[in-house]
């Protein structure tokens, strides 16, 4: 597979990381490649590296390649903004993601009332809109709830599920939250599942079980095509409007092990193109090293994604890594 530009670049690069491997690997996937360099093997975006060399890889190696998982940088608004802030920030970031990038997108979620505006202020651009919540029902007898096909109709094209803040604060349990991925999935919408375990049970060791039955009860009947309309979110909940940060070893600790429960849940093929994002006092000052990690494909962001000065350094950190 030949691999061009920014993508093999980075494949390259992050190759390096994801492997541990050393250059003579990296020498002996672009030998083995050279063997099997028939046309079949080349990919849509044949070519030649940035430097004007023609890189090689192996197939199965360049399932690895996370460049086929675009950054994905989120701004979940939670209950703030108002109307006229709302729509200045998102007229602010309109302004600085005007096109479609090849290697990052950008979704803000503001609060339901405000997804109109909001959504008029980013038209044209490619900042996306996203819901931070939804109910499962059609539309009925449900007073105060927004069902899947009014969050269609306000434009948005995700919806986050399962924040902590639902779990925790609201009491979703993971059979609500997979009704809601369910339905939000038939309906059209992308889907944020978010995941993450409480400081206590990171405490305790339980970490991994509690990811393990936070996917297994949200994913719940969720079948490979249907899954591909996802993005899971891992969120310690400790780290969560805190200021603590996860490390970027810990991140990539449980991404990895996210993405190993997708690979046994679905497939590696699956697994290796899932997005998996990672959410808890992102910062510009932290974007860079979290991002920087081969199983973490992007941010969600609370407070840094309320002004622009603070979320669009993050959204170029994501962009330099895509690179
Ligand atoms: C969030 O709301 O999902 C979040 C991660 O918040 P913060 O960035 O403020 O920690």
């Amino acid at each position: 597979m030949h691999l061009c530009g920014p993508t093999a670049d980075r494949c390259f690069r992050n190759l390096r990381k994801v492997l541990g491997k050393t250059e003579p690997r990296l020498q002996q996937i672009r030998q083995t490649h050279k063997l099997r360099g028939s046309p079949e093997f080349r990919s849509p975006c044949d070519g030649n590296s940035a430097n004007g060399s023609t890189l090689v890889l192996d197939d199965e190696l360049h399932q690895k390649d996370w460049k086929m998982r675009r950054f994905l940088v989120a701004g979940n608004w939670k209950m703030n903004t108002n109307r006229q802030t709302g729509v200045a920030l998102a007229k602010e970031l309109a302004a600085v993601a005007k096109m479609q990038e090849p290697g990052v997108e950008v979704l803000v979620c503001p609060p339901y009332p405000y997804l109109l505006p909001v959504g008029e202020a980013l038209q044209g651009s490619a900042v996306q809109l996203g819901a931070q919540d939804v109910y499962f029902e059609a539309p009925g007898a449900f007073t105060g709830e927004i069902a899947v096909d009014m969050l269609k109709d306000c434009g948005c094209g995700y919806v986050l599920i399962g924040h902590s803040e639902r779990r925790h604060v609201m009491g979703e349990t993971d059979e609500i939250i997979n009704r809601k991925v369910v339905a939000s999935i038939a309906g059209g919408l992308n889907v944020v599942l978010c995941v993450g375990e409480l400081l206590s049970e990171r405490e305790a060791g339980q970490t991994e079980t509690v990811l393990d039955r936070q996917m297994a009860g949200g994913l719940k009947g969720v079948s490979e095509t249907d899954a591909a309309k996802v993005v899971i979110a891992y969120e310690p909940v400790w780290a969560i409007g805190t200021g603590v940060t996860a490390s970027p070893e810990q991140a990539e600790s449980a991404h990895e092990h996210l993405r190993k429960w997708l690979t046994t849940r679905y497939n590696a093929e699956f697994s290796s193109r899932m997005r998996i994002l990672y959410g808890g006092s992102v910062k510009a000052d932290n974007a860079e090293s979290l991002l920087g990690q081969p199983n973490v494909d992007g941010a969600l962001v609370g407070g840094a994604s309320l002004k622009s000065a603070s979320f669009v350094p993050i959204i170029d950190a994501a962009r330099k890594l895509a690179k």
